[in-house]
């Protein structure tokens, strides 16, 4: 089995390596077989190879059976006819990744400002207000006259229907309760074309527990009782902004684990980006990618029926709640001295062990 990664940019490097190392780790340990290649992607390919992901990538990607991708700094990418192609919405877009899952957990001992938190929130990944993917051709934003900007939000019975196939089977491993987060007061008929489409499909789980809530009432929600909420599906740009809320509660930005998945192809991602103003001080928490890293064990695992990957998996989450659990074990962000590189050490060796 084939898992590439791509470092990305910023600290993507640092909290890449200290997860190639993790699974190393667990690839010696518990016989796994991965075979695991490292390649050139965001400003350093561009730099070297005059593109952040180059055709070669893009193939042995394809040829991957998963991918993790570090986070990258985008925002300062050239044009993609220059070489500036943008990573994540590329795989999300080419592989069809309509499922976004980010866990927001509390780890035991870490300081959170919601110490019973522990949700999953899955997002809607291929359409909604996001301009370069809710349209075939052309963009979803544009200007009607100099000083009118319009915007499309697309929301289509097929895209709600399998984010909530998602949302409902991940629930009924859980608590087996769903909350449905939308905007339908205001947006009828979109956010009711998605309420209507994950209502229809939750019917059809037994014992599912259903309920809802309009998307500001949820921010002030998650706050108030965030031990209440188990599996939360959600639109596009909702799932977006309402994931790093609940990443920032349950313990931090370093904390929150995502995966992008498809029928096909998965890409564990951290949720934060590639934080440059820390780039290279050897202080990033790699948590939330080797977090993201057991995501996609685990998502190999079902689709490929293999328990050793399951338990791989279960291995790694467990190693960073171990080391978490003292606060003498833990990365500056979160008050303790280790560096990103003895963080991973310190992962690798409780895998060994
Ligand atoms: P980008 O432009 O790539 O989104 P950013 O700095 O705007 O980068 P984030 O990377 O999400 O956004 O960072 C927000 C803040 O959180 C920064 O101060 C950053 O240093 C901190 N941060 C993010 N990720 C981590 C991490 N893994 N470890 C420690 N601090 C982090």
């Amino acid at each position: 089995m084939k898992i590439l990664v791509l470092d990305g940019d910023g600290i993507g490097p640092e909290i890449a390596g200290a997860t190639v190392r993790a699974v190393d780790a667990l690839n010696h340990r518990l016989n796994l077989g991965l075979e695991i290649e490292r390649a050139d992607s965001g400003l350093s390919s561009l730099e070297k190879n005059g593109a952040t992901l180059t055709d070669d990538v893009m193939a042995k990607a394809a040829d991957s059976d998963g991918v993790i991708l570090g986070p990258t700094h985008s925002i300062v990418y050239p044009a993609p006819e220059d070489g500036g192609i943008n990573l994540s919405p590329w795989f999300r877009k080419t592989f069809d990744l309509y499922a976004n899952i980010r866990p927001s957990k509390a780890r035991a001992g870490v300081p959170a400002m919601a110490p019973d938190m522990d949700l999953v929130i899955a997002r809607e990944n291929t359409e909604g207000f996001y301009a370069d993917r809710s349209m075939y051709q052309g963009s979803g934003e544009f200007l009607a006259t100099e000083d009118v900007a319009l915007a499309v939000r697309k929301i289509t019975r097929s895209a709600s229907q399998r984010i909530a196939e998602s949302a409902c089977r991940l629930a009924m491993t859980r608590r087996r309760k769903l909350t449905i987060v939308h905007k339908r007061n205001v947006l009828k008929l979109s956010d009711g074309l998605f309420y209507d489409t994950v209502l229809d499909v939750a019917a059809g789980y037994d014992g599912l527990e259903v309920d809802e809530a309009i998307i500001d009432a949820m921010t002030a929600l998650v706050v108030r009782h965030p031990g209440t909420f188990d599996v939360v599906v959600t639109t596009n740009m909702f799932g977006d902004i309402l994931s790093d809320l609940c990443a920032e509660l349950s313990g931090g930005l370093g904390l929150g684990p995502s995966i992008n998945a498809g029928a096909n192809h998965a890409i564990a991602q951290a949720a934060h980006g590639s934080a440059p103003d820390i780039a290279g001080k050897n202080t990033a928490n790699p948590t939330a990618l080797l977090l993201s890293t057991s995501m996609l064990l685990e998502w190999l695992g079902d689709r490929h029926g293999r328990e050793d990957l399951t338990n791989a998996a279960r291995r790694l989450d467990e190693a960073v709640d171990a080391q978490l659990a003292d606060a003498a074990g833990r990365t500056a962000d979160l008050g303790g001295p280790l560096g990103t590189d003895s963080f991973g050490e310190a992962i690798a060796s409780r895998i060994a062990g």
